[in-house]
């Protein structure tokens, strides 16, 4: 062929990417893109995607520091995670578990939660076999179970009755008849996530022995997706699946460092489970990223290590609580309709009355989507707040369903949160 005829051929797709990608929305440009604080103005106050606006505590940034400064911890960790990390978890969750955990085959340490999600997908999914997700979902479950070959199957948290004024998160409800219909032979897999994001929901002891009740009748592994686990509220209390009678031979409980110390960059995370369960998942995770950050998985032990004394969960719970507040009472003043959370840091806002001009200058990114993430667009460029939509985290055929909502992430600070309570005076006008 001559070089002429090459020249006016196509080239832009001469290499098919994998159908995998059409699966499970993994084209589509994700919500924590389309509303990266880089593409909004850079005043705008960001309460979108769900990081810290401050640094770790720096008694944990001191420990990574020392890592840095030492010789071992700059370089590969064992493929189950640093052992001392490892220790550091068992001493910390042997009490919450009620069991001495075994460091070698009972713990693994993940490149953040997300990673260690995957590996377990990796490690249990058979081609077609079906995972049954609480709509709404955090976003990344879609795509993680659709490249491991995995079938979603949907199970709806039901909104607060309309005539709630005050819904809290418990006022969103699973059925469990629903859910047990979900089940087919080929369902192999029920991920729960509590504190939930993005609704905020708390599971209850009831909710969770429904779920596990399901579990053990079909017997279906549990991916208990507990990340937010040290931020619950209101004197609430956190119930780990893993406790309930029956429950730790098919569940895996899965931790974050990155909620836990405000360092959601160190993608440091943790899976715990029995043998069974965490064996298959070290195999797949350690094909995938062969091992994690070595000095922050120090880090993140001196945190463990040190928690206790310090006190350190229950003042950040405080610091949360306070912050949620901050939130809380403009939205109360402008008579707006939320949902409290009882745990995790985001804020559902009930948008389906913020009226704004459809012939908006709206980016590309945003059209042909639901209606909160054109809504989300114009309250970041009006108000200069921004939050993320909410049918983000539901399925194309229920995308309506999460239309109503926007999410506002308070893991900021205070004197932050009060400015964006101030912006918010100006919503009045777009309230119908
Ligand atoms: N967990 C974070 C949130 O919900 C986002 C994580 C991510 O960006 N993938 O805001």
């Amino acid at each position: 062929m001559s070089s002429t005829a090459n020249n006016n051929q196509d080239r832009s797709n001469l290499i098919p990417f994998s159908s995998r990608l059409r699966e499970g929305r993994a084209l589509a440009l994700d919500v924590w893109t389309i509303y990266n604080a880089l593409n909004l103005p850079p005043d705008c106050i960001n309460l979108g995607q769900g990081y810290m606006n401050f640094a770790p505590p720096k008694w944990i940034t001191e420990a990574a520091e020392q890592a840095l400064n030492s010789v071992a911890p700059n370089h590969y960790s064992h493929p189950r995670g640093r052992i001392r990390l490892r220790e550091a978890i068992k001493n910390f969750y042997d009490p919450l578990f009620n069991r001495s955990l075994n460091v070698d085959s009972e713990i693994l340490i993940t490149s953040g939660a997300n990673e260690g999600m995957y590996s377990v997908l990796t490690a249990f999914l058979e081609q077609g076999d079906e995972v049954i997700l609480f709509e709404p979902f955090f976003d990344q479950y879609l795509p993680s179970v659709t490249f491991n070959g995995g079938k979603p199957v949907y199970v709806p948290l039901h909104p607060p009755a309309s005539h709630i004024k005050k819904p809290t998160s418990d006022d969103w409800t699973i059925d469990m008849d629903e859910l047990r219909r979900a089940v087919t032979p080929r369902t192999k897999i029920i991920i729960v996530n509590t504190p939930h994001n993005p609704v905020g929901k708390v599971f209850t002891r009831k909710e969770l022995q429904g779920i596990a009740n399901i579990a053990e009748e079909f017997n279906l592994l549990v991916m208990s997706d507990e990340v937010y686990d040290s931020l619950v509220f209101d004197n609430k209390e956190h119930v780990r699946m893993a406790n309930l009678p029956g429950m730790w031979d098919r569940t895996v409980t899965v931790g974050s460092a990155g909620k836990a110390f405000a360092a959601t960059g160190w993608r440091i995370g943790w899976l715990i489970g029995p043998k069974n369960l965490i064996q298959p998942t070290l195999a797949a995770t350690t094909r995938i990223v062969f091992c994690s950050v070595s000095p922050l998985q120090e880090a993140a032990a001196a945190g463990l290590e040190q928690a206790n004394q310090r006190n350190f969960f229950q003042i950040q719970r405080n610091e949360y609580t306070e912050r949620r507040t901050v939130l809380t009472d403009v939205f109360d003043k402008l008579g707006l309709r939320y949902t409290l959370p009882e745990g995790s840091y985001f804020i559902l806002l009930d948008i389906s009355n913020v009226e704004f001009p459809e012939d908006y200058p709206f980016p590309e990114s945003v059209m042909g989507r639901g209606r909160d993430f054109r809504a989300c667009w114009f309250m970041a460029m009006e108000i200069g707040v921004s939050s993320i939509p909410v049918s983000e985290f539901y399925c194309e055929e229920h995308a309506n369903l999460g239309e109503a909502y926007a999410r506002f992430a308070f893991c900021k600070d205070v004197d932050n949160l009060k400015a964006a309570a101030e912006r918010f005076q100006k919503i009045k006008k777009y309230i119908k």
